[in-house]
């Protein structure tokens, strides 16, 4: 399987929509389409996003007449794109205010994605982590890095201009780069936890990709300091959107070059060698936990795992009795 296809399989990663990067600096032609009856809308307030029954979460998009005087009241409308029926804005309203939440509970509450993440349909998760993700630029950036000036946000909600005449520079939405990695050694792989994860639950080598670095750099650095082991062999995988708040994971296979772990950042309480054998006998004990299966790491875990000729990891996940996958993020 190529990467693309790899990607497109992480979850968040599935977006069907045109971003029609070409059109945003068009201000009449996003006019008309905040007027269009087939705009729909993702309000968006304090990184929260509106859900319908808590039990079987629905995502909650307006249509334009439904939007009463939000469209005045948000702080920022971003156009996130079109598919072949519909427009799609988010709308960040005021974090100070929740005036508008009353209006908006014959729809639905206000919940973090996280909570319903893996619960919702792929392409819709895609679509609100996209509104989540630039949402959150936008709020982080209302002053200008460069002078402290005021910005103001233009062409659809995709870039900020400083409005300091002397200044005038102009702000790109970011994503911060991660990388998580699967290292393995013959038969087993290497996973670590942190303290505050839930007990028994296990996940590949993560961290920031510093500035001035590459992302193989960034590999070999993090699994060394979190673990003291020195991998080479970095094969990308693929990646996925991490709107939690601005990241994007990208997925790396490593080889062990030796097995001797230290936790030498202390980053992680436990660090520890897993054969697929482990596996499953840790996993029908119950004394181990995998990833959320809509995690880049247990995708990667996953292909590890699979490439054995076993049982795939999934369906034996199913067999085991009161197994649930977590929802945890991370
Ligand atoms: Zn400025």
């Amino acid at each position: 399987m190529d990467h693309y296809r790899r990607s497109a399989l992480n979850y968040f990663a599935a977006n069907p929509i045109d971003r029609l990067t070409l059109k945003r600096r068009d201000e009449k032609w996003l006019a008309e389409q905040l007027e269009n009856p087939d705009a729909c809308f993702i309000p968006v307030w304090d990184s929260k996003q509106l859900f319908a029954e808590e039990s079987a979460p629905q995502p909650v998009l307006l249509a334009r007449a439904e939007m009463g005087e939000l469209l005045k009241t948000a702080e920022t409308i971003v156009f996130l794109g079109r598919n072949e029926t519909t427009t799609y804005f988010a709308l960040d309203l005021p974090r100070n205010s929740s005036g508008f939440a009353d209006d908006l509970a014959r729809f639905g509450q206000f919940h973090d994605l996280k909570r319903f993440g893996a619960l919702l349909e792929p392409s819709q998760a895609a679509l609100l982590a996209y509104a989540r993700a630039l949402t959150h630029w936008h709020r982080r950036h209302r002053f200008c890095g460069d002078c402290g000036g005021p910005t103001v946000s233009v062409d659809g909600g995709h870039r900020r201009v400083c409005t300091n005449p002397q200044c005038g520079e102009q702000h790109f939405p970011r994503t911060d780069p991660a990388i998580i990695t699967l290292v393995h050694s013959g038969e087993r792989c290497l996973l670590g936890r942190q303290s505050v994860w839930p007990q028994g639950f296990f996940s590949a080598i993560a961290g920031f990709v510093e500035p001035g670095e590459s992302l193989e750099d960034a590999v070999v650095r993090e699994i060394f300091e979190e673990t003291g082991i020195r991998v080479s062999e970095v094969q990308y995988h693929s990646s996925q959107p991490w709107p939690f708040p601005s990241s994007i994971m990208l997925g790396f296979t490593a080889v062990a070059i030796d097995e001797n772990i230290r936790l030498m950042d202390h980053e992680l309480e436990d660090a520890r060698w897993f054969s697929r054998k482990d596996f499953q006998d840790r996993l029908e004990e119950g004394v181990l936990r995998l990833p959320s299966s809509f995690s880049i790491a247990f995708r990667l875990i996953e292909d590890w795992y699979n490439a054995a000729d076993l049982t795939p990891l999934r369906t034996f996940l199913d067999s085991i009795p009161g197994y649930q996958h977590l929802t945890i993020l991370r």
